[in-house]
């Protein structure tokens, strides 16, 4: 059993779903593809493929534009663009647009705009989640609708029953348990099984049994029925969480470039694709701020030794990268990694005690309090620099805690540098001309908040 994910990067229009689907029906289902080190309980004949699809393109964004725009008359241009969006593929795809539209589109957006409604009376993060989770509703139910076509017999299961998280919105954490048990329970529950005849109505798919389970990434559920989200770029995590639960052979991500490469294509010329990474590697580059993976992926994969691939969409056939415990030797390349839009927040008691030893732990519950993560840090006897993501409502908020006890400056629009594995060369060309807050070197990594 494998698990494939394919993102909106990837899934951008009819030709992409297109090649999309002949990788998942060429991906060997039905054959067990059983490798020696797979424990014997995990076998599991009855579904050899879950594909996780995340919404297409900048979908995801085009539904925060929604929410932005609840008490304006905009929200109707809006939603057109956004259902013209997916009418457009779907014509494109040839997917039989009156049935589909009637039966699957026209009852979607009637939920969506229920959800609109109500969502005026949530907190935001609740709001975001209930809306946003749509793009991932929208995609898997137009390529649900394009394999039905192509007679590609699937089963479509809605990740929002079987991810279950807390109620931390926008950012869910999952319960791990209750997941288990959903997720195991998908053979004998498959809510609607897809065959290639018959009409899109899913009450009237002719049930049969499948090796072929279509789910969303990114959107989750809470035990309360309310929608969540695993945070951006959530998916790769949903891949990752049902790998480790269904103890599959591989999970493979796939995208548009042909694996993890040494930096970004699109603003470096020489990159170089590795490849075979450890593990450990993988989470210090998905922390660092390498956009490959979501940072969360690799650890439920680690502990059950599951190997990620990260290959090529349009390059099926190749190796890609392969994430695993062990890599094999392989030259030390630097790996530059840039993480824009960062705030850095100098912090002060205001009593000058000592920072360590007095106040440490009050400022950390403060960020954490308000979510914001800790990309860089550094301390003095009686201060200590902070690097976040730049976000003006945690930043405020941040800012009203911390003020009555400390003395906080902060600079905002910097860049924080991380090059793994560096040369002094590549330091000084990525350096030069720029102004340097703060700087960190260990043996394999070096750290640059740039100006
Ligand atoms: N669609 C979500 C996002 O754009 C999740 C994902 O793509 O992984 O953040
Ligand atoms: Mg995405």
């Amino acid at each position: 059993m494998k698990v494939f994910k394919f993102g909106g990067g990837t899934l951008k229009n009819a030709d992409t779903i297109r090649q999309m689907t002949e990788i998942v029906r060429d991906s060997g289902l039905g054959d067990s593809g059983f490798t020696g080190s797979v424990p014997e309980q995990s076998r599991r004949g009855d579904s050899e493929l879950v594909v996780v699809i995340s919404a297409f393109n900048k979908m995801t964004n085009a539904f925060e534009g929604l929410l932005k725009e609840l008490d304006s008359d905009d929200i109707n241009l809006r939603l057109d663009k956004i259902l013209d969006y997916h009418r457009e593929i779907a014509e494109q795809l040839l997917i039989d647009s009156d049935i589909f539209w009637r039966e699957i589109i026209l009852p979607l957006i009637a939920e969506l705009k229920e959800t609109l409604q109500k969502a005026r009376n949530y907190p935001y993060d609740q709001a975001y989640d209930q809306v946003v989770s749509f793009g991932e509703i929208f995609s898997t139910h137009l390529i649900s609708a394009f394999w039905i076509q192509e007679g590609l017999n699937h089963s479509f299961h809605d990740a929002r029953k079987l991810i279950i998280t807390d109620e931390t919105y926008r950012e869910g954490k999952v319960n791990w348990k209750e997941t288990a048990k959903k997720i195991k329970s998908i053979p004998e529950s498959s809510l609607r099984l897809c065959s290639g005849t018959g009409s899109v109505n899913p009450e009237s798919r002719v049930p049969n049994p499948e090796s072929l389970i279509l789910t969303q990434g990114f959107i989750a559920g809470t035990q309360s029925g309310f929608s969540a989200t695993l945070g951006r770029e959530g998916s790769d995590y949903s891949a990752a969480i049902f790998g480790h639960i269904l103890d599959v052979e591989r999970v493979v991500i796939w995208k548009d470039v042909p694996g993890v490469l040494t930096a970004d294509p699109e603003e470096f010329e020489d990159t170089c694709k590795m490849d075979e990474i450890s593990y450990l590697e993988a989470v210090e580059l998905s922390y660092f701020g390498a956009k490959i993976i979501h940072p969360n992926t690799i650890k439920p994969l680690q502990n059950k030794g599951i190997p990620l691939i990260v290959k090529s969409l349009f390059d099926p056939d190749a190796s890609g990268t392969v994430i695993l415990k062990k890599a094999g030797k392989a030259p030390d390349l630097p790996v530059i990694i840039r993480k824009r839009n960062q705030v850095l927040v100098s912090i002060q008691p205001r009593d000058f005690s000592f920072i360590v030893e007095d106040a440490l732990a009050n400022v950390f519950s403060i960020l954490a309090r308000n979510q914001s993560r800790i990309n860089l840090m550094q301390h003095g006897a009686v201060s200590i620099s902070l690097v976040i993501d730049w976000d003006q409502k945690k930043l405020d908020a941040i800012l009203e805690a911390l003020l009555p006890d400390f003395k906080v400056l902060y600079n905002t629009g910097l860049e924080l540098l991380t090059i793994r594995h560096y040369t002094k060369a590549v330091i000084n060309d990525l350096t030069k001309g720029k102004r340097i807050y703060v700087q960190q070197q260990s043996r394999k990594t070096a750290r640059f908040v740039l100006g």
